[in-house]
């Protein structure tokens, strides 16, 4: 069935960001975070086009979501690591798991193990084992592809980088690691953090979690939907639930099939802006459910039926509606149909 509202999705610029922050992460491989459904693009899709790019690591959250890559045959790391319930799925071999408690250490090797990862905390206080589990041997014997840690401010300029670089970089050779990995896409930012691998994820999707990276990130997501009823109203009336606009004057209004429930959330009411022909269109109103009401006066020449873009410039909209960039990808749901160009 036709979608009433859709995802426009930027293949190039994908892969071009990719192709950038490889380039920035120097001579370390760069990867792909490809959990939450590839930030809500649709995992498939985009590894499909970054392994055609070049990309050889990917990351995901469980083995659901290993699960679904499997058929392309890639190489992936499940960032949660394995549960009793995961086993099934671990020795089947789609994926490895990156291990990150003693218990989950104890699990792998008592199935006799084969390659896998490993998390180890350096001061989120999240996932992974400690670095003084390490240093009494829990590690060993194990095949370990990649050691990972993760930083908790990478998009700030704080002491904490550095020094959960160093405590990272200690463990140099402290393990039988092939490989290293600190940075996530911000950390890419930061100089000297890539180690043997890099983690991108939200700048892949055209998030910008630091200044930095603004020029050379591109925009990937553009939000478009459908205009359900076109009405003329007269000064003084208001729009929408709570009534919080008035028409100062009266006010050609366009209703989009678009709404909270389609991650469109409610800190776009009187915020966010639609656009047609480079017009941008104020959104009025608050954001429904599935509903939202857009001021066309401006463009006489929308009607019933038409597609209008939402502005949906990660980092603007981040600040325009109160939600995080990554909030904002990982909330678009199931109801867009994904166009890819
Ligand atoms: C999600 C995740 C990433 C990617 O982080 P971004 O900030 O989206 O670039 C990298 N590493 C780990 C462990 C993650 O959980």
């Amino acid at each position: 069935m036709p979608a009433p509202l859709r995802l426009r999705l930027d293949g190039d610029a994908l892969v071009q960001n990719w192709r950038t922050l490889d380039r920035m992460s120097g001579t370390a491989a760069c990867g792909a975070a490809v959990k939450a459904n590839g930030y809500g693009l649709g995992a498939i899709e985009v590894a499909n086009r970054l392994a055609d790019a070049g990309c050889r690591d990917f990351f995901v959250s469980n083995w659901q979501e290993a699960a679904e890559l499997a058929p392309l045959g890639l190489t992936v790391s499940v960032l949660h690591g394995v549960r009793e319930e995961d086993m099934p799925a671990a020795a089947a071999g789609f994926a490895r798991p990156v291990l990150n408690t003693p218990t989950q250490v104890a699990r792998w090797k008592g199935t006799g193990g084969g390659a896998c990862d490993v998390m180890v905390d350096t001061g989120i206080n999240r996932l992974g084992v400690s670095v003084d589990d390490i240093a009494a041997g829990l590690l060993d014997g194990l095949q370990i592809e990649t050691l990972m840690s993760h930083l908790a401010c990478a998009d700030e300029d704080v002491p904490m980088n550095a020094e959960q670089r160093d405590r990272f970089a200690a463990l140099a050779g402290a393990t039988a690691a092939k490989r290293m990995s600190l940075a996530n896409s911000a950390g890419i930012a930061l100089n000297g953090y890539a180690f043997d691998l890099t983690r991108p994820g939200l700048a892949l999707y055209g998030g910008v979690p630091r200044a930095g990276l603004a020029d050379a990130i591109k925009f990937v997501v553009t939000i478009e939907a459908q205009i359900l009823q076109c009405r003329r109203v007269r000064a003084g009336q208001t729009v929408g639930y709570n009534a919080i606009w008035t028409a100062p004057a009266d006010t050609e209004v366009a209703i989009l099939n678009l709404g909270y429930a389609d991650g469109y959330f409610r800190g776009f009411s009187n915020c966010g802006t639609a656009s047609a022909g480079g017009i941008a269109m104020p959104v009025i109103g608050r954001v429904s459910m599935d509903l939202v009401a857009i001021d066309v006066t401006s463009v006489p020449a929308v009607h019933e039926g038409t597609w209008l873009a939402l502005d949906f410039a990660l980092p603007d909209a981040a600040a325009v509606s109160g939600m995080s960039q990554y909030e904002l990808l990982t909330s678009l749901g199931g109801r867009y149909s994904r166009v890819w160009r």
